[in-house]
């Protein structure tokens, strides 16, 4: 488990660059990041002692001021569709949750990025229970360690199972953009875990700012939560949408396709019922689109308690398909999976004790 009080440096929180900055600081060759990031990363080796090639002298230095903690699985839970879902304790307060998704031609890891979520989407289940804290880079790239671990990728040929990630669990990730890229950075470099930059798909509710900030640092794939094609619904829906509307998100998401040579951008739109499901809907979904390299995936809604939202008929959300595929627009229906154990798009809430309510049993507690 994290242990945040400790003074000894985590190294699953130091990107490459940082990690050679380390070893420069303590007048050692740049090289041994280099090392050591092949042994966490390519071996799963999380102790000094196991990093045969580092001398013994400079592993018995290391031991005292480094460490290597990870979030602890608490939960697994396999679903009868090949899903698994861990509940990951980050702190002696909270959990967050993975999802892997096993498809014939890949496999998918989806990660979360912060504790709760602060932007309240009205029919989100992460939004509902709060914001916490944002998730260290350890914690994040922990995720898709010790899914790796689990899932048997340290062990002989480093076979590939997670072949893609997706930031789309509990959190906004533009929120926590620092660590968030540094956790990337990881995933995709080839001391790291290797992955081509196209596999990982960063998802946002749109905080725009950060959208030109990503486009500036990286090239990974984007995916917007659209939900909706009107300012004046979109508002209700993701109350983002107030701050940052349809027209600025739009600018910039057009601004992360030039930067990355046309790739399109995945618009995500989760289908309630005669809410957002209209064919005339449908129409506006095109035009709010236009100019735009555009995939659409269409989500249905997950239902979970008191969120007062329904799913629409399957024929609704095939109507709203052809109306996007007959105007030129590469669109999927999302497949649900991994419902039967919660895993499902929206339903991720780990353990969160919003900061309100930590904040009143910390007073309870008389601890501040
Ligand atoms: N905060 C980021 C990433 C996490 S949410 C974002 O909002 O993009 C991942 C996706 O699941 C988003 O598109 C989100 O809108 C969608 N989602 C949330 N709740 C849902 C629900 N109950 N049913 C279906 N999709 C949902
Ligand atoms: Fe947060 Fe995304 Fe859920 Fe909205 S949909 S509350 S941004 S996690």
């Amino acid at each position: 488990m994290l242990e945040p009080d400790n003074d000894q440096v985590n190294f699953f929180e130091l990107n490459q660059a940082a990690m050679r900055e380390y070893f420069t600081g303590m007048a050692e060759s740049p090289f041994r990041a280099a090392q050591i990031m092949k042994w966490m990363y390519h071996s799963g080796v999380t102790n000094v002692d196991g990093m045969t090639n580092l001398s013994k002298v400079l592993r018995q230095q290391l031991k005292q001021t480094i460490r290597f903690d990870l979030p602890e699985i608490v939960t697994e839970q396999i679903s009868t569709d090949g899903t698994i879902k861990w509940l990951l304790r980050v702190d002696d307060r909270n959990c967050i949750e993975s999802v892997f998704i096993p498809e014939p031609d890949r496999g998918t890891l989806c990660i979360s990025s912060q504790v709760g979520c602060a932007l309240d989407c009205s029919f989100c289940a992460t939004g509902k229970q709060g914001f916490n804290r944002n998730l260290s880079v350890a914690e994040i790239i922990g995720q898709l360690w010790l899914a790796n671990q689990r899932l048997g990728y340290f062990e002989g040929e480093r076979r590939r199972i997670i072949t893609n990630v997706v930031m789309m669990g509990m959190g906004e990730p533009l929120l926590n953009f620092d660590n968030v890229l540094a956790a990337i950075e990881l995933m995709t470099d080839d001391l790291g875990f290797n992955l081509a930059r196209k596999r990982v798909t960063l998802s946002t509710s749109g905080v725009v700012p950060g959208i030109y900030k990503l486009a500036a640092a990286s090239n990974i794939s984007l995916a917007i939560s659209l939900h909706a094609p009107t300012d004046a619904l979109r508002d209700i829906l993701v109350p983002i949408n107030r701050k940052y509307p349809i027209r600025e998100l739009m600018a910039a998401c057009k601004n992360y396709a030039e930067q990355h040579r046309g790739d399109s951008i995945t618009f995500e739109y989760v289908m309630l019922q005669d809410v957002n499901d209209s064919a005339e809907m449908a129409r506006q979904l095109c035009a709010c689109l236009r100019g735009i390299p555009a995939k659409i995936n269409l989500i249905p809604f997950n239902p979970f308690p008191g969120s007062g939202y329904t799913r629409p008929a399957m024929v609704t959300i095939d109507r709203f398909r052809d109306i996007l595929i007959d105007a030129g627009y590469i669109t999927i229906t999302r497949k649900t999976r991994g419902d039967d154990i919660d895993a499902a798009c929206g339903q991720l809430v780990g353990q969160v004790l919003p900061r309100a309510q930590r904040l009143q049993k910390q007073l309870l507690e008389n601890r501040v």
